[in-house]
């Protein structure tokens, strides 16, 4: 460019040069240079004015190019910390710019480039080459061209690198020049990647859904669906997975806000699997912007298992899991409806137990014993119809109510019940005999609150299993005659000692092959002065309850083992007496002392002694292992009396000192009474003997049962069928008799 001094030097030589020459002019042509002098002086000003205008236009042109030098300037340094760098190719002159920025992103000098004009290409990482292809058709096109690749730097980094290639074709389609705009992305693809791994391997759901069409869904999402690949979902309708009520409260949810991308809603709802399945999903929904647009973003999980376990508590918090029936909770709130909403009316109270269920669920396992119970929640279900509502309580416990029913009703209900249990339960084509008992209160008279009715019906339970169990029993209010007569029995007991109004009897004990006797059971007899005689089963249990067994116990004690002295010194030698002992004399920490006292007093060995407990000892097992041991080391023998009526287990047993067990005179009965034909009986005598117990059955009456018991190997036997209880003469003159076996076939 020409310097502006020069420019200026020049304008003003010609200026004075002008003026000079139209002076010489005057002086040599006067006329007739005046004219053309005055259109000189014109043009000379005009001049002169267009110089300075000239001369103020240039100034402001320099002006101009300063200010774009310092911008290109500027440029080149934004350029330099954008890490952008340009590649112009101007074809035609096949001149190349490159700007500096180039040697930050690839680490190449700049001259390396201009040097060799595919090294650009040459560094690109092997895998990503392919980009290139698609490019340079696009660019053969004329089209403009963004693509992403990864480049590898002289000390090894990979970069990525965004380049936009923009080319410029003239009309027949050759190349007139090419510039890319290159930058370097690393930072956004490491965060994208960052970000979309996290959104792939999230165990959650992730998906998008723009105009009702899934978009975007992680792998999680395609499991869930049951689609083997992201390719199987991607474009289809929601709708296909989820109801439209659901989309449709999902969209109109999210985009109601004014806080679009930041709010959250959340949404509990179905989704239909590929293969048919519903399942539970929570989710979280928001909009977010997809591809430029705004679309409904997901995540969420699958809940079926949480929503199935929150079923599960909910059932087992009103239902038994077992029966399906409703439980005691469902009980208790619905009673207590009913008696705050029909306090006006009758309604009953049925407290239902099975007999001797706890035998069948011992000696058979609790697989059969739960299948009865599942069985007898049907039966009961099939009593009561829709009369009320049947429960289970726990155990073998079940509890009916029946709404707006008076005492005519709730008869017919236990009767309809009884006979639900006249047939056998089948279980693994083995026939089981459970009967109930069943104790009815009646609302509002035998109580007017939930408890009262349901102890009350619980008591008449009890009351009809004494009166023989299969029955029911309704509750008596009498309590003042019962406990009248209670005080009265305390009272006349406690004079029964001191007044010796009790003796012993004996019974006989068999074996039941060769009909010898092989030991003698002592029990009560108490004959009152005035009233008569009462029954043990009256009066031991209120002894028991009023600590009175404790002394009578040690009466007994002595009375029988001096007994046996006797017969001993008689010359009968060879069996043992058992002697029927209460828990409540377990309680007695002086019942060892007492019992090691009296062998060594009465002068007879230990091994005459036998002790009949109860299964109720087994209650505190820890405590009762202690004093059997101690008894045991005695020398005492032990004998579980009535098995198969409580609470024992025969796993508990086989840890206790036991030698003996006595199966209770209702399995016994069994063997004439039901169909089943003694199964219990036998399941018994197999497992006692698998136990290494001797098993000794009561009860005898018949011929039948000696026989069906002969052949399943008991042992032992007792009962009305060999003899009754005797008195101490009574027993001397059968022993004198001898055992004569044919006698007794
Ligand atoms: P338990 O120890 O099981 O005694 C057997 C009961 O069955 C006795 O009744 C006996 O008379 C009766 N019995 C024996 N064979 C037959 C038979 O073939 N048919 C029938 N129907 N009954 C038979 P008992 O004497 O009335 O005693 C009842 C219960 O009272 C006893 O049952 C026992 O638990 C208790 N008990 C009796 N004496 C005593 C005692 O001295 N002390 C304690 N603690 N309890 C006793
Ligand atoms: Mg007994
Ligand atoms: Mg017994």
């Amino acid at each position: 460019m020409v310097k502006k001094g020069n420019l200026y030097m020049l304008l003003l030589i010609l200026f004075f040069f002008l003026l000079a020459a139209f002076e010489a002019a005057d002086i040599v042509f006067p006329e007739m240079i005046h004219s053309i002098k005055i259109v000189s002086y014109i043009t000379l000003t005009i001049y002169i004015a267009s110089t300075f205008i000239i001369f103020f236009l240039l100034k402001e042109y320099d002006k101009k190019a300063d200010e774009f030098q310092k911008n290109q300037k500027k440029m080149e340094n934004i350029f330099d910390t954008l890490d952008v760098a340009i590649w112009s190719h101007d074809m035609k002159n096949d001149s190349l710019l490159i700007t500096p920025g180039i040697e930050k992103l690839y680490g190449y000098k700049m001259e390396n480039f201009y040097e060799d004009t595919n090294l650009w290409k040459e560094v690109i990482y092997p895998e990503d080459l392919y980009v290139l292809e698609d490019r340079g058709q696009k660019l053969a096109m004329g089209q403009p061209v963004t693509s992403q690749y990864r480049i590898i730097r002289p000390d090894g980094e990979v970069r990525w690198i965004q380049d936009r290639g923009i080319p410029t074709i003239d009309q027949k389609g050759d190349f007139v020049d090419f510039n890319s705009v290159l930058f370097d992305i690393t930072d956004r693809k490491e965060s994208e990647g960052l970000y979309q791994s996290l959104v792939e391997m999230s165990p959650d759901i992730i998906a998008v859904v723009y105009n009702g069409k899934i978009e975007y869904i992680n792998e999680a999402g395609c499991k869930l669906i049951g689609a083997d690949c992201q390719a199987e979902v991607i474009g289809q309708s929601a709708k296909n997975f989820v109801s439209s009520q659901i989309t449709d409260l999902i969209k109109s949810r999210v985009f109601s806000t004014d806080k679009l991308e930041t709010e959250r809603f959340l949404f509990e709802f179905q989704v239909r699997r590929t293969d048919g399945e519903s399942i539970e999903v929570e989710m979280a929904a928001r909009t977010i912007l997809y591809e430029g647009r705004f679309a409904v973003q997901v995540v969420g999980r699958d809940i079926t298992q949480r929503k199935k376990s929150e079923q599960t508590i909910k059932f087992m918090a009103y239902y038994d899991t077992l029966t399906g029936l409703p439980n005691r909770n469902q009980f208790r709130y619905h009673l207590n409806e009913i008696l705050h909403h029909q306090e006006n009316k009758t309604h009953a109270v049925i407290f239902l137990d099975l007999d001797r269920f706890k035998i069948i669920n011992d000696t058979k396992g609790h697989t059969v014993g739960d299948i009865i119970l599942q069985k007898v929640a049907a039966r009961l279900e099939n009593a009561v119809q829709n009369e009320g509502l049947v429960s289970r309580q726990g155990g073998d416990e079940f509890i009916i109510l029946l709404e707006d029913s008076e005492k005519e009703n709730a008869s017919r209900v236990a009767k309809r019940i009884l006979n639900e249990f006249s047939t056998p339960f089948e279980v693994y084509s083995d026939e089981f005999y459970v009967t109930p008992s069943i104790g009815i209160s009646i609302y509002p008279t035998d109580g007017t609150d939930e408890e009262a009715l349901i102890k009350n019906a619980d008591t008449a339970m009890y009351q009809a299993k004494d009166h023989g169990k299969n029955t029911y029993q309704f509750y008596s209010n009498n309590l003042d005659g019962i406990s009248t007569w209670k005080m009265k029995l305390e009272n006349w007991l406690r004079r029964a000692l001191e007044q010796e109004q009790m003796t012993l009897h004996y019974q006989p004990q068999f074996d039941l092959r060769t009909g010898q006797i092989v030991g003698v059971e002592a029990l009560i007899r108490w004959t009152h002065p005035e009233y008569g005689y009462i029954a043990p089963a009256e009066f031991i249990p209120l002894a028991e309850e009023t600590g009175l067994i404790v002394p009578l116990g040690k009466w007994i004690l002595r009375r029988a083992f001096e007994q046996r002295k006797a017969w001993k010194d008689a010359g009968y030698e060879d069996f043992p007496i058992a002697i029927n002992v209460s828990v409540r004399q377990f309680q007695d920490e002086n019942i060892l002392p007492f019992i090691s006292e009296m062998i060594e007093e009465v002068g007879l060995e230990a091994s005459y002694l036998e002790l009949e407990i109860t299964e109720s000892l087994m209650q505190n097992l820890d405590n009762s292992t202690i004093i059997l041991n101690q008894l045991k080391d005695l020398g005492v023998q032990l004998s579980v009396d009535d098995f198969g009526t409580g609470y024992s287990s025969l796993s508990y047993l086989k840890h206790l000192p036991i030698d003996k067990i006595k199966i209770d005179k209702s399995f016994v009965d069994d063997i004439i009474s039901h169909s089943n034909k003694g199964m219990m009986v036998k399941t018994i005598i197999d497992m006692g003997m698998n136990l290494k117990f001797s098993v000794i059955a009561e009860g005898i009456e018949t011929e039948e049962q000696v026989k069906f018991l002969t052949r399943n190997a008991c042992q032992i036997g007792q009962g009305y069928y060999y003899s009754e209880p005797l008195s101490a003469e009574k027993f001397e003159e059968f022993l004198l008799k001898g055992n004569d076996p044919a006698q007794l076939e």
